[in-house]
């Protein structure tokens, strides 16, 4: 079986979160080995507590998970905290695989998911990096992306702090189209869907699981980014 580890937390609403990853997980016929770094109580509008795991605790899973020998990607969500975040860094540290980070900072309903903010040596370490609009504005400093020329210019900002690949998700823009941006090493290309007029939450986790996937079984990047935004697409047809 091909595995992914998944790095996240808890969503009591099963809107995001965990469950969301390993539900997409198993609609692509791959296993997860889940890590979890906080629990949080929540409903659609509201996070009500988050309770952080204890990072030693964190570091323990994912060597387990790792040293089980079947993961073949990583996707990471949302962390809780700088120190976990610098624990898992320091745990993935000697990882062959692909790692896939998704930098949530907050829920929908506006609550903060990332105290202390993402330390330098995760943003290095990960092969792609999935921000959103608003994420990415929140990690290079500026107002949001009013078009293609400012996501460009953001992105090459994180480029340049060390990331080595970055998938700006449009989700959040307007019009009639969805367009997903990636920039690496190879060059930048897009993937553009119609935008769909449905409000649903965990679309985030859902791409950056769909991607680890697809790397986990074989592809390249820029494959994996496309084959998983068809897969949100269809996903959120259906919704
Ligand atoms: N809760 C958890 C545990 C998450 O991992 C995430 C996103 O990754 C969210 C909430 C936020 O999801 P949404 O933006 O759909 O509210």
């Amino acid at each position: 079986m091909t595995d992914i580890l998944i790095i996240g937390g808890t969503d009591s609403s099963g809107g995001a979160g965990l469950t969301r990853d390993t539900a997409a997980a198993s609609a692509l016929g791959v296993g997860v080995a889940p890590v979890v770094t906080a629990v949080t109580a929540q409903t659609h509008s509201e996070v009500a507590k988050i309770v952080p795991i204890p990072p030693d605790v964190v570091a323990a899973q994912i060597h387990a998970a790792l040293h089980a020998g079947s993961v073949k990607a990583v996707k990471i969500g949302m962390l809780g905290s700088n120190e976990i975040a610098e624990t898992v860094a320091a745990a993935l540290k000697r990882t062959a695989v692909p790692v896939v980070l998704d930098p949530v900072l907050k829920s929908s309903s506006g609550a903060r998911l990332l105290s202390g903010g993402l330390p330098e040596a995760l943003i290095c370490l990960a092969d792609l990096i999935t921000p959103n609009l608003l994420e990415l504005a929140a990690l290079t400093g500026h107002g949001v992306a009013q078009d293609e020329r400012d996501i460009a210019f953001q992105s090459g900002e994180l480029r340049a702090a060390g990331a080595r690949a970055i998938l700006v998700k449009g989700g959040h823009g307007g019009g009639e189209w969805s367009t997903d941006y990636l920039f690496a090493c190879t060059g930048s290309e897009h993937f553009t869907a119609p935008r769909l007029a449905v409000n649903k939450r965990g679309t985030g986790c859902t791409l950056a699981t769909a991607i680890s996937c697809f790397l986990a079984l074989g592809h390249d990047l820029s494959t994996a980014c496309g084959r998983a935004k068809t897969f949100i697409h269809t996903w959120l047809e259906t919704a």
